[in-house]
């Protein structure tokens, strides 16, 4: 399978430029990893508004009800300088499948921030906020994939990371020259990757596809979009994908030996209990692919929604 390369947007501190107040830069396993398959667009937002490095430490506090971004020592103000950026920098942004910011900064966050009554040494108010930036993201770039450097060290989340950059950037290449012919094709390849997401999901986008209301191409695209944004909300359950590996099972149930069958039960029962990789599973159901030359199948992101050699990476004993 060949993939595209997804345009990710990428807080310049993680992995790219000593930019952090203290001149530091944050070191982030997973974005190296991501390097090679991947297109990043890296910003400062800080930086970007004229401050230098190395700089105060940049805080949130709280001003009559209002968050302001200020140096946390002398309280010089950037709250409108960052708002006016983050508008306009989100606004000429185009083409982008995904986001990583920067975890917990008051600029770049996208949660978990700390606020302040004030500069100076005080002790953080008793509830945590957004960045400025970071929320600008979050607000003009509501279907694509958005996360911070410290959740995608949790294994399902990157791996949910990773099918969302690449299945949006695939819709996105479809959407530069798009045809009803290459809608279906596209809609028949994500079937089971769809399927471990939402069933609901996939019977809606099906329905697009369908297209009995005989809507203009147009609108089939935005309507599908809007249904896998939907469908990629949550991490799938592991009842999901269970029940989506028992299924391709089936197209096999013929031609397989009872034995056959009972080894790759017990091998789903051990998946179950969470004592082996999904990515053993999936060896044994493309080797059958092969075996019996079943081209739907194998065409099938499921088997692949990103490159295998992150696929490799991500099993490698962490997570299941
Ligand atoms: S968190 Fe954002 S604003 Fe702060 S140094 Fe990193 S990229 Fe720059």
């Amino acid at each position: 399978m060949t993939h595209c390369r997804p345009r990710i947007l990428l807080s310049r501190c993680i992995e790219y430029e000593h930019c952090r107040f203290n001149r530091g830069i944050v070191t982030s396993r997973e974005i190296a990893e991501l390097k090679p398959f991947v297109d990043y667009v890296t910003v400062c937002p800080e930086v970007a508004v004229g401050l230098n490095i190395p700089r105060e430490a940049i805080r949130l506090i709280s001003v009559n009800g209002e968050e302001h971004l200020v140096g946390s020592i002398n309280g010089y103000d950037i709250t409108r300088d960052m708002m006016d950026f983050s508008e306009r920098y989100t606004k000429e942004l185009q083409d982008i499948d995904g986001a990583v910011l920067k975890s917990r900064s008051p600029t770049c966050g996208i949660k978990d921030v700390k606020i302040y009554p004030s500069t100076g040494k005080v002790a953080s108010l008793g509830y945590k906020t957004i960045g400025f930036f970071g929320r600008a993201v979050l607000e003009h770039f509501n279907a694509i994939a958005i996360e911070d450097e410290r959740r995608l060290t949790n294994f399902r989340l990157k791996e949910h990371f990773y099918t969302r950059i690449f299945t949006h950037r695939r819709f996105a290449n479809l959407k530069k020259s798009p045809s009803m012919a290459k809608l279906v094709e596209f809609h028949t390849n994500h079937k089971y990757l769809f399927m471990v997401y939402s069933q609901k999901e996939l019977s809606i986008a099906g329905r697009i596809v369908a297209n009995h209301e005989k809507k203009s191409l147009g609108i089939l695209l935005e309507e599908y979009e809007s249904a896998m944004t939907r469908l990629f909300e949550k991490v799938p359950r592991y009842s999901s994908v269970i029940n989506v590996l028992m299924h391709i099972m089936g197209y096999f149930s013929r031609d397989l030996s009872s034995q056959e069958k009972s080894f790759f039960l017990d091998q789903l029962e051990l998946f179950r209990e969470g004592k082996i990789p999904q990515s053993s599973l999936v060896l044994i159901l493309k080797s059958w692919i092969i075996q019996f030359h079943n081209d739907y199948l194998k065409k099938q992101y499921f088997f692949e929604p990103f490159p295998h050699e992150l696929a490799s990476i991500l099993d490698s004993g962490r997570g299941r």
